[in-house]
Order: structure tokens, then C-alpha cells, then sequence
């Protein structure tokens, strides 16, 4: 039997930044925390709420010390109630987030109608939109595009963490329903890595362990993509795993979401080693 990591996996650039920049403004003199959850993963939540660093869902809850701008990004009402309680502030945007708020901003300034595209509940798209302004709407499928009228001016942006394939869809129907746009491809690629890894190694294996936290829209899509090629499990910890998953098993993958801390990762790879020699 063997135990096979996947190229691309675990924590990526904007997440390893934010915990970072978590830990560097820890400071036991004062309350600090972090502006909703800093990623999606309850563990590395926990260790840091261990540490000193706590969290507040809204600016209200604080009326001193300093709070923590989550990779997501936020948008500009949120900076102006930082500023009005004179908190101080330690902003962990991701900068490829920053790069697709300021895109919308700057087409929205220039008299564009801004379509996001992306999940609409998904707070880095509620921060994008707050900076695109009033004239702006957020669709996530061929279906509403199909539905948009006729635009004079249309620029577009893209949700980060949005399926390439699935924005150059939408902007191919998009393409018809203006003769001014303006397309800002404001797609990292650090969530295509991760998911072209994972469909590349569950056709190579006969079951894949999907490691992250069950909040975590990013891990969640990787053992979605997995089960179509695989027997696919999606777990939080080692704990979860089970005896009997290992039965007539040969090769297992191994991936995990960009916001799965490397320690989970290896208590899994080491646990999955260990049954291998049984
Ligand atoms: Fe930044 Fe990309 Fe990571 Fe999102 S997935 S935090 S945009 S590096």
C-alpha cells in the first residue's frame, strides 16, 4: 500500500500571510483579535485563541485594542468603523484580494456597472462589492448571466478563489450583453492548483482523505471533485479516520484545503503510513 501527498495541497500564500500577521501583532497587554474567524479551519482557530488571539464578528464588540483584517478583505465601511473607535489595526488582506477590490473600485469610478463573479454570500465577494459600489451586482452562473439586459458600460471581476473555467463561461455570455467591457481576471491560482492536483491523483488511487475544516468552502470542493473519481473522505483531524475505510485498499491520496494547517496534514500522512504496515 501507499500513502501519496498531492503536488499542490495545505495552506496557500494569502493564508499562511494572514497567520502570520495574526501572530506577529500578538500582544498579552492588549486585546487583539481577529475580525470573524482567520480562516476556515477550527484547530488552527483554536491554537491561536490559545495563544491570545481572539475574535470578534463586528467592530462593535471592541472598544479597545487592536483588530486583524482577515485574508478575505473587507470593504471600505468597515475601515471607516475601525478608524471611528481609533482601534488600531493590523490588515491581512490577501493581495490578490486587494488586487480584485481595488479592480472593482477603480472600474466602478470609471463609470463601468461592475458584475462580480462569484459566490454571493462569500464575505471576500460581499468585501469586492462593498468597494464596487451601488452600481454593481454579483451572479455565480451562466443562468443569471443569461438574464442580465443590455449594458453600456460593463466591467468585470472575478471572485479569487472562482473555477477559471467557470468565470470564462460566464464572460462568453457576458461578451453579448454589452459593446464596452472591461474584464479584470481576478482569479488566483493557487484554488486550480489545488483542485487540478486532487482530480490528478484521486484517478491514481483507490481512496482519497480530503484533510480541512467542514467550514471551508475550498476543502469541501476538493473531496466534491474527488468523489467523482474515487472513495473519497473528508475529515478535520486524524481522529476521524476509520479502520474499516482501510479494507481492500492499495494506494491512498492525500490532499488538503488551502487553509489546513501542515501539522493536521501530517498526523494524517503518518496515521495512513502506520495502517499501510498492518
Ligand atoms: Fe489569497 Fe489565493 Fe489564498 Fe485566497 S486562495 S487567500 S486569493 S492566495
Amino acid at each position: 500500500m501507499e500513502v501519496i501527498l498531492a503536488d499542490d495541497y495545505g495552506f496557500c500564500y494569502g493564508v499562511k500571510r494572514a497567520i502570520k500577521t495574526a501572530k506577529d501583532n500578538k500582544d498579552l497587554s492588549k486585546k487583539v483579535c481577529t475580525l470573524g474567524p482567520i480562516i476556515h479551519n477550527p484547530q488552527m482557530v483554536k491554537a491561536l485563541a490559545d495563544e491570545g488571539i481572539g475574535i470578534v464578528e463586528s467592530v462593535d464588540e471592541m472598544e479597545n485594542g487592536k483588530i486583524i483584517i482577515r485574508s478575505h478583505g473587507v470593504g471600505p465601511s468597515i475601515y471607516d468603523a475601525i478608524k471611528a473607535k481609533g482601534l488600531e489595526l493590523a490588515d491581512a488582506t490577501c493581495p490578490h484580494v486587494k488586487k480584485a477590490q481595488m479592480s472593482a473600485k477603480t472600474l466602478a469610478d470609471e463609470g463601468f456597472k461592475v458584475i462580480i463573479i462569484g459566490e454571493k454570500n462569500h464575505p471576500e465577494v460581499k468585501s469586492i462589492k462593498e468597494w464596487a459600489g451601488k452600481n454593481s451586482l454579483v451572479i455565480g452562473s451562466q443562468e443569471e448571466a443569461e438574464n442580465i439586459d443590455f449594458i453600456s458600460k460593463l466591467g468585470i471581476v472575478a471572485q479569487t478563489t472562482f473555477s477559471a473555467k467557470a468565470f470564462s463561461e460566464i464572460v462568453n455570455i457576458l461578451l453579448t450583453k454589452s459593446y464596452d467591457i472591461r474584464i479584470l481576471r481576478t482569479i488566483c491560482t493557487a484554488t486550480d492548483k489545488r483542485q487540478s492536483a486532487a482530480i490528478k491523483l484521486s484517478k491514481e488511487v483507490d481512496m482519497m482523505i480530503v484533510v480541512g475544516g467542514r467550514n471551508s468552502a475550498n476543502t469541501t470542493r476538493l473531496a466534491q471533485l474527488c468523489t467523482e473519481h474515487c472513495v473519497t473522505h473528508h475529515i478535520e483531524t486524524v481522529d476521524e479516520l476509520h479502520d474499516d475505510w482501510f479494507n481492500n485498499i492499495k494506494k491512498i491520496g492525500i490532499t488538503a484545503g488551502a487553509s489546513t494547517p501542515d501539522w493536521i496534514i501530517k498526523e494524517v500522512y503518518e496515521k495512513c503510513k502506520t495502517w499501510q504496515a498492518y
